[in-house]
């Protein structure tokens, strides 16, 4: 099996499992308790907190943990929203977020808040003269994503964070495609609030990040007890969280290399299919965008029965076209860089790992040009196409 589908998840680090194991078993106590069964979890949980903190430039009393990425999302919007409804209820985000955060915008829209959606250009990204118009006196936070899940473009976000700063507007950003595979500081980025997931570094589902600069008001999505100081109720998941520390561990150990060996595989990919694949489009910015990220769009197919065929030679992908969703709607990010929605259906996208070699690259080129030139050659679309130019 040929595995490029790390966008979507990656695999538990072995290190990362390791670490875990004790807290299923042995280590059991309820981290609130006073005995120190309990109490030594506490330890971890903050152990792991350090970790975190460290790795964002934060403070420790900055990180709270959550169920993961959509969690951290909700929470970041729905909660200051909320705490500064009082000030304005005007939001800025981008066409190109995250569902998790463009459905809590819809939801904030429906309860009265006003969100303005930026466009992107034609490589996925934000303008930051276009931002700074939209903003008004009653703009209350700026939510753009460090980097776009689909097609791997880097935002500005220091650029972002500047402006931000400057009109006194809360700053939060989506990295969970970013954290753990690009340097990231809050201090020097001027971030406000950010999420991040675990299962997107090589550490377990299900566990998130968030992180809420001292000072900013936001109150909690969960209620109930009073773990995470208050602000995020529930036991805590402490084998989870325990995992996500050792798997943020492991990504500021090895996040040089890492990149190193998956910008030359991403790039070897890019160049071959450019070079022997006709009717193609590379998505995304050739240079600010993730080093994992391959997104092509493909004329004349679709990228539903791309993927099938890959799948049956035992190479997982991914498509835009949402089809996988349960829905006909093309990917509303390929549609925001001014894809057609013809063409957005045709779009495939490789999110590789540090694990990808140049010799599973190769294979995955030679079996797509098969796959395509059978897809096209029963392609009405390709036959007039044909016809057309001649
Ligand atoms: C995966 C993803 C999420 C959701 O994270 P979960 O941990 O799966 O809930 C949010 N935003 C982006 C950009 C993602 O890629």
């Amino acid at each position: 099996m040929i595995y490029m589908d790390n966008a979507a998840t990656t695999r538990t680090a072995p290190e990362v499992v390791q670490a875990m194991m004790p807290y299923f078993s042995e280590h059991y106590g309820n981290p609130s308790a006073i005995y120190s069964l309990g109490s030594s979890n506490r330890k971890a949980i903050n152990e792991a907190r350090r970790t975190v903190a460290s790795f964002l430039g934060a403070k420790q009393e900055e990180i709270y943990f959550t169920a993961g990425g959509s969690e951290a999302d909700n929470w970041a919007l729905k909660a200051v929203a909320e705490a500064y409804a009082g000030r304005g209820k005007h939001i800025i985000t981008t066409k190109i977020e995250h569902h998790a955060v463009l459905h809590s915008c819809e939801y904030l829209e429906k309860q009265g808040f006003e969100v303005t959606y930026l466009g992107v250009d034609r490589d996925g990204l934000v303008d930051l003269g276009e931002l700074e118009a939209a903003i008004r006196p009653d703009t209350i936070l700026i939510s753009v994503m460090f980097a776009n899940n689909e097609i791997g473009t880097i935002e500005p976000i220091g650029g972002i964070g500047d402006i931000a700063r400057k009109h006194g507007i809360l700053f939060h950003t989506d990295a969970v495609q970013a954290f753990g595979h690009l340097p990231i500081d809050v201090e020097e980025l001027h971030i406000d609030l950010l999420s991040a997931s675990g299962h997107k570094f090589n550490g377990p589902k299900g566990t998130g990040v968030l992180y809420i600069r001292t000072g900013v008001k936001a109150g909690s999505l969960i209620h109930g007890g009073a773990q995470e100081r208050n602000r995020r109720a529930g036991t805590e998941n402490v084998p989870g969280i325990v995992g996500l520390g050792a798997a943020v561990a492991r990504a500021a150990a090895t996040m040089e290399e890492r990149a190193a060996k998956e910008t030359a595989v991403r790039d070897y990919l890019i160049g071959r299919i450019e070079a022997e694949i006709p009717y193609c489009r590379l998505n995304g910015h050739r240079t600010k965008r993730l080093p994992g990220n391959v997104n092509f769009s493909f004329q004349f197919v679709e990228g539903e029965s791309v993927l099938i065929m890959l799948d049956m030679k035992g190479i997982c992908g991914s498509s835009g076209s949402a089809c996988t969703s349960g829905s006909l709607d093309p990917s509303h990010v390929l549609l925001a860089t001014g894809l057609k929605h013809e063409e957005a259906h045709g779009s495939l996208r490789l999110s590789l790992s540090e694990e990808n070699t140049v010799e599973e690259a190769d294979i995955v080129v030679e079996e797509l040009k098969g796959i395509l030139t059978k897809l096209r050659n029963m392609s009405p679309l390709y036959e007039d196409f044909l016809k057309g130019r001649n």
